[in-house]
């Protein structure tokens, strides 16, 4: 079911895609990303040490000095890679401003790729796991609100569904704010977003509700900043059992005047069932889904949260 010409362009940390670029010639592949993710978004992949010329199979390197702005060398030469990793970091980084990707996955510990708790060595050869490798660091630095995850942390149901929502997301937001957009547009696509935005922080829900009801006294370009940056970091904020609850209530109240006493009963009846976790967000959310095309109520039916990514990749399935 792999659709080419949708899938979303993500960066990747080549080894996680199989490829031997490791520095003692292996890869580090990870069958959930290139088998589950790969149907849904085209990887782009980065080796930023064979990019700078260290070779395969190569002297490892590691991070050392200070923890901001370490030194990359290598573990028995001493050979010193950080000037040409810079470089080459900020210029391949830069390019994805015109060659966009939606997300980006990252190999853990590397310290080119590692985004946090990557091994720092004092001078005295302690190591400290508080770093970031160069290339990470200059990924985030040049996209503060791009969606970036390391291969470990994805293993962790609640970050996986996290990162999907912020990846899909995120490319739902570059596509509004492609050329030109029109205020139209926006209050449209905050709309559809509404619920998503409450079951992730209803305190940024509340802020983006004024900045759009405001939307005539901003110009657009800081209209797309201002939003931007109050949606990604909304979606940051994992959800939680109790604001989905709240959600689900929410939907509950459109839908109340249509049902019957029964399918009220039931409904609240599987609300309460995942509120104690005895049930995962798909079932009450599946009731609901239900309930809603059958009484065709369009405005919630039309909310992302109802479907915020793919079902086959089953992420409400374990939350
Ligand atoms: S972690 Fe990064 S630098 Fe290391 S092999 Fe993988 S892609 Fe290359």
């Amino acid at each position: 079911m792999t659709q080419e010409k949708t899938r979303i362009k993500v960066g990747i940390s080549t080894c996680l895609l199989g490829q031997k670029v490791r520095f003692d010639g292996g890869h580090k592949h990870d069958r959930y990303i290139t088998d589950i993710l790969g149907e849904y978004f085209e990887f782009i992949p980065v080796c930023p040490e064979v990019a700078v010329g260290m070779g395969t199979p190569r002297e490892a390197v590691r991070l050392q000095g200070d923890v901001e702005v370490p030194r990359m060398v290598g573990v028995r030469s001493g050979k010193d890679w950080t000037d040409p990793m810079n470089d080459y970091s900020r210029k391949r980084v830069k390019l994805f401003r015109i060659q966009p990707v939606s997300g980006y996955i990252l190999k853990k510990d590397s310290p080119s790729c590692g985004m946090e708790r990557v091994r720092v060595y004092s001078t005295t050869g302690m190591p400290a796991r508080n770093g970031r490798g160069l290339y990470a660091m200059e990924l985030i630095k040049q996209y503060p609100l791009l969606p970036i995850e390391e291969e470990g942390r994805l293993n962790d149901v609640k970050l996986r569904e996290n990162f999907i929502v912020r990846v899909f997301a995120y490319d739902r937001l570059q596509n509004l704010f492609n050329d030109s957009y029109k205020r139209g547009d926006l209050v449209k696509f905050h709309t559809v977003h509404k619920y998503l935005l409450l079951a992730h922080s209803p305190e940024c829900y509340k802020q983006l509700g004024k900045l759009v009801a405001d939307i005539k006294k901003h110009a657009p370009a800081e209209m797309r900043d201002r939003y931007s940056e109050l949606f990604i970091t909304a979606l940051t904020y994992k959800t939680t059992t109790r604001k989905n609850v709240n959600v689900l209530q929410h939907i509950l109240g459109f839908l109340k005047k249509h049902l019957t006493d029964f399918e009220k009963r039931d409904i609240l009846r599987v609300i309460e069932d995942y509120h104690k976790e005895m049930v995962p967000l798909i079932v009450p959310l599946t009731l609901l889904r239900h309930y809603l095309e059958k009484y065709e109520v369009a405005y919630i039916r039309d909310q992302v949260y109802l479907n915020p990514h793919p079902k086959e990749l089953m992420l409400r399935n374990h939350v």
